[in-house]
Parts: structure tokens; sequence; C-alpha cells
């Protein structure tokens, strides 16, 4: 299946968002959640590839109010990677409730008429929280859900969205995968009887 790449661009902010704002462990280390100005850096990258130029420079209040919305995103994604559907579906529920998701056209910037996500008076934090809980939304309610998890490698628990056209993806990241592997690879070798 194919992701339609408004959708898979705020999804994958989501994730990144998640990703760079939530404690846990990456790639077989520990990850602590980034505070001040480190934070405000990370949110800036991870929503970088789906904002807008009118969005202006990333702030610390946003970057802090936006880490909050990641915290209750991971607790959506990760009853997904459980299998735990039924909650993961009450939780987003309630961050399109509190994010005020509510889809409306509209015309800005000399561009045509398109959809967003939130309200026209959302605040920035709240319309990138509405915008990510719809997209995240529309991944759990198809059969894109499958490709939502946690990263499969040892001692890492970040969040990935697998857009490959296979949808066979597991990990967060190519090293996690080769990590993997070269494991895999190692285990393999030791257990060959030796000659
Ligand atoms: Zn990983």
């Amino acid at each position: 299946m194919e992701f339609d790449s408004d959708v898979s661009s705020v999804v994958q902010a989501a994730v990144s968002l998640v990703n760079a704002t939530t404690p846990g462990e990456h790639g077989g280390r520990p990850v602590e959640a980034p505070t001040g100005p480190a934070l405000t850096a990370a949110v800036a990258t991870a929503v970088a590839p789906a904002s807008r130029p009118s969005d202006g420079p990333m702030t610390d209040a946003v970057a802090g109010e936006l880490a909050g919305w990641a915290a209750r995103l991971r607790a959506v994604v990760e009853p997904v990677d459980a299998g735990d559907l039924d909650t993961a579906c009450a939780r987003l529920n309630e961050v399109l409730r509190d994010a005020a998701a509510v889809p409306t056209l509209t015309r800005h910037d000399g561009e045509g008429w398109h959809l967003h996500f939130h309200r026209p008076d959302a605040d920035l934090a709240t319309g990138w929280a509405a915008g990510m809980a719809t997209g995240l939304a529309i991944v759990l309610g198809g059969p894109a859900v499958e490709r939502l998890g946690l990263c499969r490698a040892p001692r890492c628990d970040r969040a990935y969205l697998d857009t490959s056209r296979n949808g066979t993806r597991r990990f967060c990241s190519t090293a996690c995968q080769n990590r993997v592997k070269a494991a895999a690879f190692r285990a393999r070798r030791d257990a060959a009887p030796a000659r």
C-alpha cells in the first residue's frame, strides 16, 4: 500500500517527535529526555520536514508543549506495538479531543484550498498535536497500523513507521537492523561445528 504523502509526512514527524523527546533506549544505549535548549533543538529537527515557513522558528514554550503531546502519542504507539488496539484507539481519541482536531479547509500564503487537521485559531503546538494525532488516527484505523511499532532490536524501544514498499521493516533505523543481523550472523557462526 502507499501512504498519502501528507499523512505520511505528518506521521513521520510524530514518530520523530516521540523518539526525540521521550526517554528509553536507542540502539543499545539509554536515552534521556532532552531539556532546555536541547529540547527545543530536538523538537525543531523532528518536525522540520513537515513544517511550513509560516510556522516561524521553534520556541522553548512550543517545544515544551509538543514534548507533552509526544508523551501522549508514545502512550498510543506502545499498545499498538503490543497488539492492544483497543487501548491505543481509546487513548488517541482522547488526544484528538484535547487537541481539538477538526478537519478544516483553509487557504493561506498563496496556496490553493487544502485541508488542515486543526482549528483555524489553534496555537502552533495544539495545531501540530491535532495534525499528528489525526495522521496517527488514519494509520490506526486502517491496514497501515501493521507498519507502526517499536524497534525489535534488543535494548531499543524507539518508534518506527514503515513506509517501505513491501512493509517488512521492524527496526527504528538501519543501524539497529544491522546490529541484529550481525548478532544473528555471529550466533550462526558460533553455533556451526568447528572444522
Ligand atoms: Zn532501534
